[in-house]
């Protein structure tokens, strides 16, 4: 589709293909570690090699079964061995690897399949119930296979034809030569989660899958290299646990697999007996995680940086990781339709002298795009606006690893002028860091001006009782729209609404105080860990803001 030059430059062309990944850990980092908490409550331990030689025999039982290329292959699956094997088992062998989320409802995870045509499910046995449960409704599947030994199978199950992935996988060879075909082709499908109307698939390629792997590994991004031991604590089903599965082998470093234990005290002990370095996740897990380690009094010998992103990452909690365990923070930002990753934070050179409150100013700002990612920001008739770090506006982005549209053309032309909307609301500096206000569908508007809740909700997570906040627009007869702060305490403290509007006198514009503070035990968490304020705008639909 571009023009030819005339002179056609004479590098061998090889295609950009994840199996590639995989070949070079197995061969160039062949002793390095992955490690697993298993389903099965053990530690698994195998290296590179061995996950190679495993997911060779994976794609050999996958041709017996009739899998061909293109065709999709699905997974339910914590982060485990077995799942990185699907990864490059599948998509090694020219399938489509379909991550999905075990967090959705059965008929959610029934409406996915059957959209994405899956041919073969495989899953943890954990998820056994959930998989009789919506098994029966997508007749398109032809085998299910569980991830477990023989005797992990059930003696009597509801599912059509399941298959044991360890007696499957034993029965087939590991010598086997992944195919070589374009770059372009399908490589993995994930779906978003759907806040509105039905999820939609990502259909990602191997090209954009590599490039992707390349650009988030570098120093200004993850920064992953061989020295790290890498723990994705995102889930391999939420956007491709952000790319570490490809990023991580690429680098040699070592893997760490939590599994199903994501509470603070589990996955501690598991970087602490690991030695992990480096691990990425959602701020809500990082919460688990952070209170475990104040309330134990304890410290992280190893761990040295972690990304956070999915959504925005509190500044209380980056203090914390930063001045109470000496752990830095790298925001990052991304969605699903971006393979994820846009941006990261970091600083400058020329931030270095700057005093510490000024550091943090940037480093809470979303990031810096990193090479792959262009980013501009329009207003809504499309203007581009300026980098000034006030200006804000709708956030558009493109590159080689950003969707060109939906999964069979879910939604129609989803390009904006060749730019993807994200539907993010956002300023970028002179120096381009790039901070969101919000989500376009969050801001609450205030009498024709828009109000930010991101920031509201950093304000009340500073004060010490706050552990969670999360802030909404709730019907105004004059105003339209004024922000309602909902509220989780930490345990055992006690705070009054008065005092909590205070502690945000001075910190933000007067116009925009939250009108009211509801206290709650708990906010509604979606599949992927951030909470969902369209169940929060429902359940407070009705509210009364106080009208003097
Ligand atoms: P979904 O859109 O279905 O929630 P994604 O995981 O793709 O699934 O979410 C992408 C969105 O998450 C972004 O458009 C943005 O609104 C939000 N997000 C991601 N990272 C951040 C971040 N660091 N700060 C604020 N918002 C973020």
């Amino acid at each position: 589709m571009y023009p030819q030059s005339p002179l056609m430059g004479q590098m061998m062309n090889q295609p950009l293909l994840v199996s590639s990944i995989l070949d070079f850990a197995a061969r160039h980092y062949a002793n390095s570690e992955i490690v697993s908490q298993r389903v099965e409550g053990d530690l698994h331990r195998y290296t590179f090699r061995d996950c190679q030689q495993r997911a060779k025999r994976l794609a050999n039982a996958l041709h017996g079964l009739g899998v061909r290329m293109g065709d999709r292959v699905a997974t339910l699956a914590w982060n485990g061995y077995r799942h990185m094997e699907a990864y490059y088992g599948v998509s090694g062998s020219g399938a489509v690897l379909h991550t999905l989320n075990p967090r959705l409802h059965p008929d959610q995870l029934a409406y996915i399949c059957n959209h994405a045509e899956d041919q073969y499910l495989l899953f943890d046995f954990c998820f056994l119930p959930l998989v009789e449960a919506f098994a029966p409704l997508c007749k398109g599947i032809k085998g299910f296979i569980l991830f477990g030994a023989a005797d992990r199978m059930p003696a009597e199950t509801k599912i059509p034809n399941l298959l044991c992935y360890e007696d499957l996988i034993n029965s087939h060879s590991p010598e086997y030569e992944w195919p070589l075909f374009d770059e372009n082709s399908a490589c993995t499908l994930c779906y978003t989660s759907g806040t509105t109307g039905n999820p939609k698939g990502a259909l990602y390629s191997h090209r954009s899958t590599v490039l992707h792997a390349y650009g988030s590994a570098m120093p200004n991004a993850l920064n992953v290299s061989s020295r790290d031991t890498v723990m994705p604590v995102v889930p391999m089903f939420h956007v491709n646990a952000w790319g570490l599965p490809y990023s991580v082998p690429l680098s040699g470093a070592k893997m760490v697999f939590p599994g199903p234990a994501l509470d603070g005290k589990s996955v501690y002990e598991l970087m602490e007996k690991e030695q992990v370095t480096f691990s990425a996740g959602v701020p809500t897990v990082w919460l688990g995680l952070i209170n475990h380690a104040l309330q134990n009094k304890l410290k992280f010998s190893s761990f040295r940086r972690t990304v956070i992103g999915g959504s925005a990452c509190p500044p209380a909690m980056m203090s914390t990781l930063i001045d109470e365990f000496d752990v830095e923070v790298i925001h990052a930002w991304g969605m699903t339709e971006m393979s994820p990753l846009g941006t990261a934070g970091g600083l400058l050179t020329k931030h270095l002298d700057m005093s510490k409150e000024e550091q943090r100013k940037i480093l809470q700002k979303q990031g810096h795009a990193i090479y792959g990612v262009d980013m501009k920001i329009a207003d809504d008739d499309g203007k581009e606006l300026p980098w000034d770090g006030v200006s804000y506006g709708h956030l558009l982005v493109k590159g080689p690893w950003i969707i060109s549209r939906y999964f069979k053309g879910e939604g129609g032309d989803v390009l904006e002028n060749g730019w993807f909307p994200t539907g993010d609301v956002a300023t970028i500096d002179p120096d381009g860091f790039m901070q969101i206000t919000d989500r376009s569908k969050d801001v609450i508007k205030s009498g024709g001006e828009w109000i930010g809740t991101i920031d509201l909700e950093n304000v009340a997570m500073s004060h010490p009782a706050v552990m969670q906040a999360a802030c909404i627009g709730v019907a105004h007869p004059k105003w339209d729209e004024r922000p309602l702060l909902v509220v989780v305490l930490r345990p055992g403290q006690d705070l009054k609404r008065e005092d909590l509007l205070a502690h945000f006198q001075g910190k933000v514009a007067k116009w925009w105080l939250p009108d009211d503070v509801v206290f709650a035990d708990a906010l509604p968490v979606g599949g992927t860990g951030k909470i969902q304020k369209n169940k929060l705008r429902e359940q407070y639909r009705d509210y009364r803001l106080p009208t003097a």
